[in-house]
């Protein structure tokens, strides 16, 4: 069999937190394309619903639509038992949800602190350790978290520190449950963008003049796209990656280099 045909992902299941647009979406769509059935997991359930349907008229594959949030327990356990229920199991999960706010340190109050690390991160443990529980008792399983080159680096000029707090916690996170399920069949990776165009970065006006500056501290001179995402998403959800485990990837045209 050629690597093209290893790297298909017929019949498995997976879901992608976030998924209704951007980066989670884009991850949706390729991993569809590669055959496997996918669950849109979204607080906006009607835009969850456009892109399940989206996706299945585009690839035939079967999808859903669940309404979650993240750092809810109850909805993540509900996600669960929906997806079990639909499919009888998990094979692949994307812990991809994930918000940004641009405020300076001493001005950020606690419960804006916690509502970036709650989502960012704390999503992130909720929903990747209800995947595992899954997967663990499958004896197999692939987890991937979407961190950020922001758990890297510190981004300029605007000041984002529990963004990136958050960020680096997701790449620890994901190094720690990718020792502890290891010899049991459960591999975790993250994958950290630099600046992709999508609605966190772009929708937001007073991002807008930002974008300039990005782009002229950018090596590569642009910002990235979702679709640039899609091929390391499809990698590390399926077999081919079976020696990869604790990896970060930086996809972020070198912005982190210096
Ligand atoms: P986006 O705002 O376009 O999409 C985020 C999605 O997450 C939305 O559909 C939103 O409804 C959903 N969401 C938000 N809070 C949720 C919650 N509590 N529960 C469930 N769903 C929730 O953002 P994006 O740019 O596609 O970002 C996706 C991920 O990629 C995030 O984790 C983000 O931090 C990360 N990231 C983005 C960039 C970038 O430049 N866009 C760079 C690095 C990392």
């Amino acid at each position: 069999m050629g690597i093209m045909e290893k790297m298909r992902l017929d019949g498995k299941v997976s879901f992608v937190t976030g998924g209704a647009r951007g980066i989670g979406k884009a991850i949706s769509i390729a991993i569809a394309e590669a055959g496997s059935h996918v669950v849109i997991v979204d607080v906006d359930i009607d835009e969850a619903k456009k892109t399940a349907q989206e996706i299945s008229g585009l690839t035939g594959v079967k999808t859903i639509a669940i309404n979650t949030d993240v750092t809810n327990q109850a909805d993540v356990d509900n996600m669960i038992a929906i997806i079990l229920n639909e499919f009888g199991k998990l094979d692949i999960a994307f812990c991809n949800a994930g918000i940004c706010m641009n405020l300076p340190a001493e001005e950020m109050t606690l419960d804006q602190f916690k509502k970036v690390i709650d989502i960012n991160l704390t999503g992130v443990f909720l929903t990747s350790q209800a995947a595992a529980k899954v997967m663990l008792r499958q004896g197999k399983g692939s987890i991937i978290n979407t961190a950020s080159m922001s758990g890297h680096i510190i981004n300029v000029p605007q000041p984002q520190c529990s963004y990136n707090a958050s960020k680096a916690g997701v790449i620890q996170l994901t190094k720690s449950m990718a020792i502890e399920f290891a010899k049991r069949g459960v591999r975790v990776n993250s994958i950290s963008p630099g600046y992709i165009g999508t609605e966190l970065t772009l929708k937001s006006p007073n991002l807008k003049p930002l974008i300039e500056k990005w782009n002229d501290m950018a090596p590569l001179g642009r910002m990235g796209r979702p679709d640039e995402l899609q091929a390391i998403a499809v990698y590390l959800a399926g077999d081919t990656s079976d020696f990869t485990t604790g990896s970060d990837f930086i996809i972020d045209g070198g912005f982190s280099c210096f």
